[in-house]
């Protein structure tokens, strides 16, 4: 009974047993960028990459002394699944809210999970503004949910309120926002209305809040605390420690039993000495300097990233927050972003964050100001070349 190796994969006569609930997911597109990138570093070509998703800083010594200092004293168990009780009082108190309103996470996206889950019904509408972070759509998918995209192009990428109540009914499970968002860097004014469209429609709507403390001009506003919305947050962005897996959801206490049923058996808790470390910080306020110095750098690159984006001639809402900028580009994404690694730079095409963005890419800079003024070198010459061919 010999198995025919095919394409790598032992074939054993019968299709793949992968549940139906992932037919409609794929990591062909981002895959296929990595692929480009890859290949291009592998022929020894110099590439730059601004397609990250995450601070270019390390983590902050201070964070890192602390949490082995929490090891030492035996923060290496499970904590309850909720988090440490002072960690949670302490993220509570930024909101003006109360223990039990916060539930700690293996990263904000094992709190998108669970509020998916736990909210999705299937075969319900999902609204999702686009451009948007790209997990949202797998979530809803994976939730076996119609995906109902909401076009924000014509406004700046800020959901229009008016359309946005057009779009929402009773038969959507969820909504999810993102602002200040990936992949745009825009902070939405007056998101409380869109809360209130939600609710009324009986509704669950995400709040991804995850970059709200990563803005230039004026401060998000959180819809923590209103009816029918669990807010998402988390430290990966705002502590530079993406690898740490620390995040946490912010809802009334109907709302977290649900999201406990996923957790417990989903991330359990998020690791001890990560929550000790971070609280020991948030109890002095350490926390916000770090993001603050973090900010201030990031502040002059978008400055400078938006001004040579805007000198190439291409539109571009200016960023307000988090580290992406979502320029419009001449031909398809694909197109742009595959030549644009030859050129020496890589960005992310504007596809995987929803329709209409097909000429659109994003372009992270959380890279050092000597790397960006090179890589924005390296675009300025593409741009002119594709002007002129
Ligand atoms: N939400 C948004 C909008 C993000 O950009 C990201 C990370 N790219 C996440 C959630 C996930 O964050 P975490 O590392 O905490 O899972």
């Amino acid at each position: 009974m010999g198995f025919v190796r095919h394409s790598g994969r032992i074939d054993r006569g019968y299709k793949m047993p992968e549940a139906t609930r992932l037919s409609e997911l794929s990591t062909s597109m981002i895959r296929r960028m990595f692929e480009v990138v890859a290949k291009a570093k592998s022929e020894g070509r110099d590439v730059i990459n601004l397609s990250i998703g995450e601070p270019d800083f390390h983590t902050h010594p201070l964070l890192i002394e602390k949490a082995c200092k929490a090891m030492h004293e035996g923060f290496t168990h499970y904590t309850s699944n909720s988090g440490l009780d002072e960690f949670r009082s302490l993220i509570a108190e930024r909101y003006g809210l109360s223990s039990s309103n916060i539930m700690v996470t293996a990263g904000a996206s094992e709190a998108l999970l669970n509020a998916s889950l736990s909210f999705i019904e299937e075969g319900s509408r999902v609204v999702i503004p686009t451009p948007n972070f790209l997990s949202y759509f797998t979530y809803a998918k994976l939730c076996r949910a119609k995906v109902e995209q909401f076009y924000t192009h014509s406004n700046n990428f800020e959901v229009d309120v008016e359309k946005f109540s057009d779009v929402v009914s009773r038969d959507v499970s969820l909504v999810f926002i993102n602002y200040p968002n990936n992949p745009t860097g825009v902070v939405m004014k007056d998101l409380k209305a869109i809360a209130e469209i939600t609710a009324d429609n009986n509704a669950i709507l995400i709040s991804d809040e995850i970059y709200d403390s990563i803005y230039y001009d004026r401060k998000p506003e959180t819809l923590a605390g209103m009816e029918n919305v669990v807010v998402v947050n988390g430290f990966s962005k705002n502590l530079a420690m993406t690898g740490w897996r620390v995040g946490y959801v912010v809802a009334d206490e109907d709302l977290m039993d649900s999201m406990l049923k996923v957790h417990q058996v989903n991330g359990v808790c998020a690791s001890a000495f990560a929550q000790k470390a971070i609280a020991e910080l948030m109890q002095d306020e350490m926390d916000r300097k770090i993001t603050e110095e973090m900010v201030k750098e990031f502040r002059k690159r978008r400055d400078f990233v938006y001004s040579r984006i805007k000198k190439m001639g291409l539109k571009a809402v200016k960023p307000e927050g988090a580290f992406y900028i979502f320029p419009e580009v001449p031909v398809n994404c694909i197109e742009f972003s595959e030549k644009l690694v030859n050129a020496g730079v890589a960005v992310t095409p504007g596809l995987p964050f929803g329709d209409g963005n097909e000429n659109y890419v994003r372009i992270s800079y959380a890279a050092s100001t000597e790397m960006l003024e090179e890589a924005m070198e390296r675009m300025a010459t593409f741009v002119e070349g594709l002007n002129t061919e």
